[in-house]
């Protein structure tokens, strides 16, 4: 996969999105999103996608990246003149967009229906954990974009409910989370049920050596694109830690969220177990909480986001799975009530506030377990997190370790550790070294969790 030129000349900050070669249809809708001008991922992907080029893009949850590849998917579905009739008479699906998580797919579903609200072309979510005979019958309408996760999407195979022998395009979104989740197998299966000419489309939040390996299997001659990651450049997000015995975390949240009259927060946890106890202690201070995370339902899922968007439930509890894609505009809080244990998740969960440009914060309850995690965290994002200690909640050198080794026999026995550190696209290694050297002076050499006691 010998790396080519990238779309960097496209950008320019007074570009619009109607310089990009875009339908006023197109263009319509998003001005009515309240979009102005394209973000760096859409100035750079939008005119490679159109220009036919396979791409592989390196963005994060929050750059615009669903834009930035269902814009010109539009465009060229329908600029195609056999999709413009309205008929629901049967036609090939021809673009499948496929999705580590149910919530993703959802997600990016509406935002293709959104952008797409003055096309005339079909779009279709499948995901698992609801009933397939439904699905079933969408499948026998007209269906030009699919969005699918693998598992339920190769149900359909086996029952000979989907036909993929017509797709045109394919997009892997956030590859690499499928391939952490292990989807490999499942990816490589719906890969050889898809014509052998068509474009493909692969987005990652990390490079590793999977997502090379991937590429280098998927793609011909890509145009690479890598926008600036979010942990460099979330200047829109205020970021803090908070020392904080283990066993005070919960009281401090209920403090935080009473003096501070926080009412939309996003707190993450690390376990499922650990996000239940933290609804029941919430709920017994009388602030309104409601957990999401693998062991609920579809339903009570989607149930306890709506409520979340639309203001009225104060508190949403997350693992990291189930927050993949949430898309909550303006959130303005994100709590990390215990640090991942993947640095990268960090990343993902500070990305659900402070997006497209407005302003959030980001809080981090680090207990003193947990001063290695935070090491990590700081290494990746090469940025040290200012820290407080607050009265009366302990963190200080005095603090026994405890409790988080109690949370590990929750954890969720399939998750394999993925390599620690992002390693940079290939064309950008210089760049990225560059920056590396302008920022290491930032860092003191002691960065144990000792030093932080
Ligand atoms: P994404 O990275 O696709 O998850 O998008 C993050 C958020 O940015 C979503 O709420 C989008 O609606 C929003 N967004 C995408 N593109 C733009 C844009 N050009 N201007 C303003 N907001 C945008």
């Amino acid at each position: 996969m010998p790396p080519v030129a990238t779309g960097r000349c496209y950008l320019r900050s007074s570009m619009s999105f109607s310089h990009l070669g875009l339908s006023n249809e197109i263009i319509r809708a998003v001005t009515e999103l309240g979009y102005t001008k394209p973000t760096p991922i859409q100035m750079q992907a939008i005119p490679a996608v159109l220009s036919g080029r396979d791409l592989l893009a390196g963005a994060q949850t929050g750059t615009g990246k669903t834009a930035s590849f269902t814009l010109p998917l539009l465009q060229k579905l329908s600029s195609d003149k056999s999709v413009k009739s309205t008929s629901n008479e049967y036609s090939p699906i021809r673009a499948l967009i496929l999705t580590p998580t149910r919530e993703l797919a959802a997600q990016v579903e509406l935002s293709v229906r959104e952008y797409g609200k003055y096309l005339k072309l079909n779009t279709m979510a499948m995901f698992g954990g609801v009933s397939i005979n439904p699905q079933k019958r969408l499948l026998k309408g007209r269906v030009d974009i699919l969005v699918a996760t693998p598992g339920r999407l190769l149900d359909h195979v086996q029952q000979g409910t989907v036909n993929l022998s017509q797709i045109e395009f394919l997009v892997l979104d956030e590859a690499d989370r499928m391939l952490d989740m292990g989807f490999i197998r499942d990816i490589r299966r719906i890969l050889s049920l898809l014509p052998k000419h068509r474009q493909n489309l692969l987005f990652f939040a990390t490079f590793s050596d999977k997502i090379k390996a991937l590429a280098t299997g998927l793609l011909d001659r890509p145009e690479i694109i890598e926008v600036a990651r979010r942990n460099i450049t979330a200047d829109t997000v205020t970021q803090k830690v908070y020392k904080v015995d283990h066993d005070r975390k919960c009281q401090l949240l209920v403090n935080l969220i009473r003096q501070n009259n926080w009412y939309q927060v996003l707190v993450f946890t690390r376990t499922k177990y650990g996000a239940d106890r933290l609804v029941r202690q919430l709920t017994q201070e009388r602030i309104q909480a409601l957990a999401i995370h693998g062991n609920k339902s579809q339903s009570a899922r989607t149930h306890a986001l709506a409520k979340f968007k639309n203001d009225s439930l104060q508190v949403l509890v997350a693992t990291d799975i189930a927050a993949r894609g949430l898309d909550i505009s303006e959130l303005p809080h994100v709590v990390n009530y215990d640090l991942p244990y993947v640095p990268e998740d960090y990343v993902h969960r500070i990305g659900r506030t402070g997006r497209a440009g407005a302003s959030g914060k980001a809080v981090s309850f680090v207990c003193v377990d947990e001063y290695h995690l935070l090491a990590d965290i700081e290494k990746l994002i090469e940025q040290q997190l200012p820290f407080e200690v607050v009265t009366g909640f302990g963190g200080n050198s005095h603090t026994q370790p405890e409790q988080i080794s109690d949370e590990r026999k929750h954890r969720p026995k399939r998750s394999k550790r993925p390599a620690r550190t992002a390693k940079p696209l290939p064309q950008t290694s210089a760049k990225q070294s560059a920056r590396r050297t302008v920022t290491s002076g930032k860092k003191s050499d002691a960065r144990s969790g000792a030093s932080r006691h």
